[in-house]
């Protein structure tokens, strides 16, 4: 048979390691997660007690529409109930937006260094994807995104944009003014839809930070993404949504399977946006927990990123698989990021205040212990 080289290629997504993993190999019996961005509040609680009730109705479909939630979700964030649709986690939602707007051959624009979700699904639709190298502050590099997209829209067939707001796995945000030039120039046009994917936009305490949502009556070819994965705590039941052109839902109804969105995930993405007070308590949470985490990285004089998210991203100057291998014996499991171009780096998630202290006791015996090695 003859197989596509974008799929002989490809290699898939790299999830964090599930602590039952860590658990069996390295005969542990506490693990501590710090290596997808979760929550360590766990679910809101009001969504819980919903989910409780609704569990006997499991043997129904679930509503193929997801009309309440669609509702409340137009409510919550003032958005047309006509310009969004829902996803089995935003992540199935960038994989259908690709494979309706691009034809295979045809490319996504995307930034190295940034979530990798975007090519892999470009990658297994036969899509290329182009990648912009960052600038040499880690930022995502707008202007040159500007400048593939003046010469090479036509000639690469360009037909998405995916930028990460903040992006993952370096926590930092687009420029707020090179954001707003780069969208009157390309959310435009025609022949492009640009995807902000906002999947941490809870936790941005930037004050020169803007969500997409406001640019949308202007620029009429944005798509604003977000998630219940990270700050509502389910990403076990998998909702994502997108805030969209009118034209974008009517092909996404027609590709979409009709249950995509599980019947205990609608249940709860409803009842979460009423928890307002859950959201308040987990920014509160991970601020703070910041706040201490960048004091005590300065002390150690470790080099990180200030971060716009639910994580932060640092440099060990060591191997990163014995870094990797030091984490997990301790029972703490981190994200190395080398395969993002981040070669000595790692990424921890924000934590309840005891899981910080063990991942930072963690880093300061790892450091005492493991030695530096020059990457450069
Ligand atoms: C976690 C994350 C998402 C959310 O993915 P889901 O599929 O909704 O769980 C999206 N984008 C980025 C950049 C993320 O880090």
């Amino acid at each position: 048979m003859n197989i596509h080289p974008l799929i002989e290629n490809l290699v898939p997504y790299r999830p964090g390691r599930p602590i039952s993993s860590v658990q069996k190999e390295f005969g542990l019996t506490r693990v501590i997660k710090l290596a997808s961005n979760e929550n360590p509040l766990g679910p809101s609680p009001l969504a819980l007690e919903a989910l409780k009730n609704a569990l006997s109705d499991l043997h129904f479909y679930p509503d193929p529409s997801s009309r309440k939630l669609v509702e409340k979700i137009s409510q919550h964030f003032g958005i047309s109930a006509l310009e969004l649709a829902l996803g089995n986690g935003s992540d199935e939602l960038f994989d259908q937006l690709i494979r309706i707007f691009c034809n295979p051959e045809e490319s996504i624009l995307v930034s190295k260094g940034a979530f990798s979700a975007y090519p892999i699904s470009a990658q297994a639709a036969r899509v290329k994807a182009i990648e912009v190298p960052l600038k040499s502050n880690f930022e995502i590099d707008l202007e040159a995104f500007s400048k593939i997209l003046s010469e090479k829209k036509e000639t690469e067939k360009i037909r998405l944009v995916f930028l990460p707001n903040p992006n993952n796995p370096t926590g930092i945000l687009l420029d707020p003014k090179e954001l707003k030039k780069f969208l009157s120039k390309w959310a435009q046009d025609p022949n492009l839809l640009i995807v902000l994917d906002e999947a941490y936009h809870e936790f941005v305490r930037d004050p020169r930070y803007v969500s997409g949502l406001i640019y949308r009556k202007e620029f009429k070819r944005l798509i604003v993404s977000r998630t219940f994965s990270k700050a509502y705590g389910l990403a076990g039941l998998r909702v994502g949504f997108i805030a969209c052109p009118t034209f974008v839902v009517d092909y996404l109804n027609r590709v979409r399977k009709p249950f995509n969105i599980n019947l205990l995930a609608q249940v709860a993405a409803y009842t979460a946006l009423d928890d307002v007070q859950f959201i308040h308590q987990v920014c509160h949470l991970t601020w703070s927990e910041l706040d201490r985490i960048y004091l005590r990285l300065q002390e150690m004089g470790v080099n990180f990123i200030q971060s716009s998210g639910n994580f932060y991203m640092l440099e060990t100057k060591r191997d990163i698989k014995d870094v990797e291998r030091f984490f997990l014996e301790q029972g703490v499991i981190i994200r190395p990021v080398d395969n993002y171009g981040f070669k000595t780096w790692i990424r921890i998630s924000v934590g309840l205040p005891d899981e910080n202290e063990a991942a930072l006791s963690c880093l300061k015996s790892c450091f005492e212990t493991l030695p530096v090695k020059d990457f450069t």
